[in-house]
């Protein structure tokens, strides 16, 4: 079968991210060599799997291993592994295309703010467009393993718009890449300094990686092998340095960062396997942009051989920034991601997973505060998911929450519910909190006023989704949560009977506003709440928070309208103007304003806000 040669357009998306990663990757240049040794050792993989059910595909070649070569004369470096190959179809989509929605996401993000962040690049992982970082033409030579020998791919470009693609007649099998380095990059020209860069980011890849042996500054035609060539997680502990350990994460591929910890594990038994976890120092870009649907890296191995990326398999969706390797010695070769999915052995394994994550997440926050608060900030609100995910964990994860309080440390995210019920008076029942917008609102809600003269702690939620996360999260060691802007306050007897008294003094002034206001309101009672502010809303304890109604209706979703129940302080001055006003007009502007004050306070949308304005200024001129 003959294809014809032909010259083609890159997608418009790919021609994007080949300028950013150019551009933006410069100070990082070197790591097209770990990119490419991770494909090359993917393909590895990926031939040594599929060749389990068809021995045939590494007939005749089957020491899978990567050649780094390099040619002072043309002036290229070339990565070579003898691998899985590609197809002409898997060249189009693999490297003329940009599959995967994570990437639009990606750009999408990044082409509001020019800036592109060399770092936001590295997470996510760029791969084979690194090369164009220090090449200004790139060759690809493949062979897919299935194919006939006259049935190679050249693909070639200058990372501009456009590539070439043509038939080859006689192709190894596996992938060549070929780079034509740039004017000013000959320092990639020197066996040195491959062999340096191999040695830190590669030195764990499972696969031998071979380089020429140089003479007279010349590659010769004998190679050897440089690397470790063994598979990390199979070394005792005691045999792995901290460096390798942080090599071996870089060469996983999507983060060029150090990780953040890892934990290392060997189960044996009646089901025996090992698990190499990292946690991440940052976020991937795409982790709260809902980077669901793309969940890569933890890969499963088999006795060594590599199986699939099976990071939704493996591991709870709140989770899934962990990185890293399980190695299972009991599963079959031949498993499918279907049958995966029902083996009981893989629950196993994913229960001790998440038990080692939760493990080693709780050693941060025991043992090193700097690491835990960096991982909370990059991790923490992921980790709230698992409230509601993962109700067998909940206590745990509910254990390494942290959250701002009245007696926190401003906006600093560092109060553990264990360090407020520590702290919470004998005749204290509940934890309480208050959800806002913004750590500001939060603190400045109306309805914190009466805490804050008990000096009751309350804490200050304000990420958005911890209103959604308390919904799965009641009780904490027995203790209740409760929402200061919700039900009834618990009051004691005195409280209680001055409660009372004030209400019943109230009460014409309570059915004078529930007429002035009718159906904007549902109720309007005296507030144990308020010391200071005239008003403020109550919620039963299932509404939902105003500020998050809010944020739903501007997501474009359909809120049921509630009529809010509005508390006053009659204390307050201008509680007593409306008592006393006798012009209707005038007394119906200030019981709106009351209502609309308190409404802005919880973070609600107004419904007429130049209505408001105009009653606002109506009542300054007097
Ligand atoms: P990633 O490795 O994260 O998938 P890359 O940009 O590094 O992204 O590679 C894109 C795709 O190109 C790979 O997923 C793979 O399908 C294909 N590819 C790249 N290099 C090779 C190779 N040496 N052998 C086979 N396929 C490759
Ligand atoms: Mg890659």
């Amino acid at each position: 079968m003959n294809a014809p040669a032909e010259t083609r357009k890159f997608e418009a998306e790919v021609a994007q991210v080949l300028h950013l990663v150019t551009h933006s990757l410069y100070s990082h240049k070197e790591i097209f060599l770990r990119e490419l040794i991770s494909n090359a050792s993917d393909a590895c993989d990926k031939l040594r799997f599929e060749s389990i059910a068809n021995p045939e595909l590494s007939a005749g070649d089957s020491e899978l291993q990567i050649d780094v070569s390099w040619d002072p004369e043309a002036r290229t470096v070339t990565v070579r592994d003898n691998g899985i190959g590609m197809s002409r179809d898997e060249v189009v989509a693999n490297i003329g295309t940009i599959a995967s929605s994570g990437t639009r996401r990606f750009l999408e993000a990044m082409s509001g703010e020019q800036k592109a962040d060399a770092r936001l690049i590295g997470q996510f992982g760029v791969g084979f467009y690194s090369a164009f970082v220090v090449a200004d033409k790139v060759t690809v030579i493949t062979r897919r393993a299935d194919a006939a020998a006259d049935e190679g791919v050249k693909w070639a470009s200058d990372g501009k718009g456009e590539y070439s693609l043509e038939q080859v007649a006689s192709a190894e099998r596996g992938t060549a890449v070929i780079l034509h380095l740039k004017a000013d990059e000959d320092e990639f020209l020197k066996r040195w300094q491959l062999r340096s860069l191999v040695t830190r980011y590669s030195d764990h890849v499972a696969f031998p990686i071979r380089m020429p042996i140089e003479k007279d500054d010349k590659p010769t035609d004998e190679w050897e092998t440089i690397n470790a060539a063994s598979a990390l997680w199979t070394k005792p502990k005691a045999e792995i340095s901290d460096e390798d350990y942080q090599s071996f994460y870089k060469s996983l591929g999507h983060d060029f960062n150090d990780a953040l910890a890892w934990s290392h594990n060997r189960v044996e038994g009646s089901q025996s396997f090992t698990t190499l976890l990292y946690i991440p120092s940052q976020p991937p870009f795409d982790l709260m942009m809902g980077g669901r649907d793309e969940r890569k890296g933890l890969k499963l191995y088999i006795k060594r051989v590599f199986v699939m990326d099976a990071a939704e398999e493996l591991l709870p969706n709140y989770l899934r920034f962990v990185r890293g390797v399980v190695d299972a010695d009991d599963l079959p070769l031949n498993v499918s991601r279907e049958l995966l999915q029902q083996n009981r052995q893989l629950d196993r394994i994913k229960g001790a997973c998440v038990k080692r994550v939760l493990d080693l997440i709780e050693k941060l926050a025991r043992n090193e505060p700097e690491k835990f608060a960096t991982f909370y900030k990059a991790f923490g609100n992921t980790l709230k998911e698992g409230i509601s995910e993962d109700a067998n964990n909940r206590e745990r994860i509910a254990k390494l929450l942290r959250f701002a309080s009245t007696k926190g440390d401003g906006a600093a995210q560092i109060v553990a519910l264990d360090d407020y019920i520590g702290r919470m008076p004998v005749a204290q029942e509940k934890i309480w909190f208050i959800t806002a917008d913004s750590y500001a609102a939060a603190l400045g809600s109306p309805q914190l006023e009466a805490f804050k003269a008990k000096g009751t702690e309350v804490l200050l939620m304000f990420d958005r989704i911890d209103e959604w996360m308390l919904g799965s999260l009641s009780e904490y060691a027995g203790k209740k949560l409760q929402n200061v802007a919700k039900g009834e306050l618990p009051l004691d007897e005195a409280d209680k009977k001055k409660q009372e008294e004030a209400t019943k003094e109230a009460e014409p002034l309570l059915k004078k506003l529930k007429e002035l206001l009718g159906d904007r309101v549902g109720e309007v009672k005296v507030s144990a709440r308020l010391t200071d502010s005239p008003s403020c809303l109550a919620l039963s304890d299932y509404e939902m928070a105003p500020h998050l109604a809010r944020l739903l209706r501007e997501a474009g979703q359909e809120m049921p309208e509630s009529k809010p129940t509005l508390e006053i302080n009659p204390a307050h001055a201008l509680v007593k103007r409306v008592e006393t006003e006798a012009d209707e007009a005038k007394a119906g502007d200030l019981a709106t304003l009351l209502l609309e004050q308190a409404e802005i306070a919880a973070g609600a949308q107004l419904p007429d806000p130049a209505a408001f304005v105009q009653r606002m200024n109506r009542v300054l001129l007097g």
